[in-house]
């Protein structure tokens, strides 16, 4: 979508293949319909939380049929901004599934296109381990279209996915396990960061089972019956596995074209989003590079640029921000503190722990954290990370700071607001490690 605008926009002749509904994952099984889902489930407690303020509030009521009634006319509408963009700004619309043919066409519904340019942007697919049962079991592309909420429910894996999911059932009042078979969630995160969540998490009622993973699942009379690796059994109506996605390369004629694919199946390319055939360009989930929306739509920014605007210019993947919109919310943007300790040797880590003013009034006892990762020798601050509400929201603006490679000292001139919890960030003063 984006690659496609903004070449035409720099006067290039564009034409667009689509096999299913314009705006991709992140608009019809990511990130939208996953936000608006954890805006649904985040409502249980802020009804707990308002009886604190004097408010009394009747024992809510969830109606799961008018969240997706709702969801789904809001993905239609997007739907259909995104193709009357596209045809706004002249891009011709080819409905149907492109394989492409050689390093100048592509075929479309049986009709060859040729080009000068091609660009693979085909995304990736979630994929279920091969285990018995495994037909039982759904991926979060499903999850978006469920008939009924489940009583019971597991989700597995223990990336940014399988955390908001497990946080979304368990805010609508489903009974959620949460199992991984590592020890940490959020791998790639600051270790403390995963640790935390976990702890906040539990604390919420989430069953977190860590150390082992469903190898079976068979259906019972009540039910789903998994069987983990590490002995236990588990009864749930509905398993999500959230264990990994897959770039969609399958059968799309590349490897016949002289495109090279890594071996879990991305396209490789080089700092250009150009694969070894250099008409042929890939970027977003298909590289499986950073697999983010807004990584994605530079990517193509930076392609559009680079060939029809005489701008050769390289992706930027450092400093890339990031949120898991789980229950609590939590984001980052840098290094975490052992990959800061890697490259710098020596660090500082400030970070701060506290009840939020919100929760003061009630019996909630959550906690938001807070850290900053400064490399001693510049005292540029390399990482920040954060847990509690609207991490997300104050990541983004801390975010700009760390990528224009802003000092711990210019994060301490500035005066913060207050009352609010991001003003922690411009006011710890006392290292907690080095
Ligand atoms: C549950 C979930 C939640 C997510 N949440 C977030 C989030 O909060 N924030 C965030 O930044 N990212 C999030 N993501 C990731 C984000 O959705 C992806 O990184 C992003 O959509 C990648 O964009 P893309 O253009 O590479 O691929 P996609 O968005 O997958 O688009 C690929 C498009 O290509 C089409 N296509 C595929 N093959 C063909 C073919 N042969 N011919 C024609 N058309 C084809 C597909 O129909 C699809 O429309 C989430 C992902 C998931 C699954």
């Amino acid at each position: 979508m984006r690659a496609s605008r903004v070449s035409a926009s720099y006067g290039a002749r564009v034409a667009i293949a689509e096999s299913g509904r314009f705006g991709g994952t992140c608009v019809n099984v990511g990130c939208i319909p996953k936000k608006l889902f954890s805006y649904a489930a985040h409502f249980r407690e802020e009804f707990e939380i308002a009886a604190g303020f004097g408010w009394t509030v009747e024992e809510p009521r969830f109606d799961w049929a008018t969240l997706l009634a709702n969801k789904d006319r809001e993905i239609a509408r997007l739907n259909a901004v995104y193709e009357r963009v596209l045809t706004l700004a002249k891009v011709e619309i080819m409905r149907g599934r492109a394989t492409v043919l050689d390093k100048h066409s592509v075929q479309v519904n049986g009709k060859t296109v040729t080009a000068k340019h091609i660009l693979i942007a085909t995304g990736s697919w979630p994929v279920i381990p091969p285990i018995p049962g495994r037909e039982h079991a759904i991926t979060s592309d499903d999850a978006f279209h469920l008939d009924r909420l489940p009583r019971r429910a597991l989700v597995v894996g223990g990336g940014y996915i399988a955390l908001e999911f497990a946080s979304i059932f368990h805010g609508l009042g489903v009974q959620t396990t949460l199992s991984y078979r590592g020890k940490r969630f959020l791998r790639s995160f600051d270790a403390e960061l995963g640790e935390r969540v976990a702890e906040e998490m539990a604390a919420k009622g989430m069953t977190l089972h860590f150390g082992g993973e469903p190898v079976a699942i068979a259906k019972a009379s009540d039910g789903l019956e998994i069987t983990y690796s590490d002995g236990p059994h588990q009864k749930a109506d509905l398993v999500l596995f959230a264990t990994g996605r897959k770039p969609n390369t399958a059968n799309l004629g590349l490897e016949k074209a002289g495109v090279k694919l890594a071996a879990d199946g991305a396209v490789i390319v080089d700092r250009y989003s150009t694969t070894v055939v250099d008409s042929i360009h890939a970027i977003g989930d298909v590289t499986n590079r950073i697999n983010l929306t807004p990584v994605a739509t530079a990517e193509a920014m930076w392609l559009a640029r680079t060939l029809f605007r005489g701008e050769p210019t390289a992706v930027d993947h450092e400093n890339v921000a990031t949120a898991v919109f789980a229950n609590p919310n939590l984001a980052t943007v840098g290094l975490s503190e052992e990959k800061a300790r890697e490259r710098f040797g020596a660090i500082d880590i400030y970070k701060t722990s506290f009840r939020g003013l919100k929760l003061t009034m009630t019996q909630h006892k959550e906690r938001t954290f807070m850290k900053l990762v400064v490399d001693r020798a510049s005292q540029r601050v390399v990482g920040a990370h954060m847990i509690g509400p609207d991490a997300g929201e104050i990541i983004q603006g801390i975010a700009i700071a760390v990528k224009v490679g802003a000092t711990k000292a210019q994060f301490d001139a500035t005066i913060g607001i207050h009352p609010t919890a991001a003003e922690e960030f411009v006011t710890m003063r006392e290292k907690a490690a080095s």
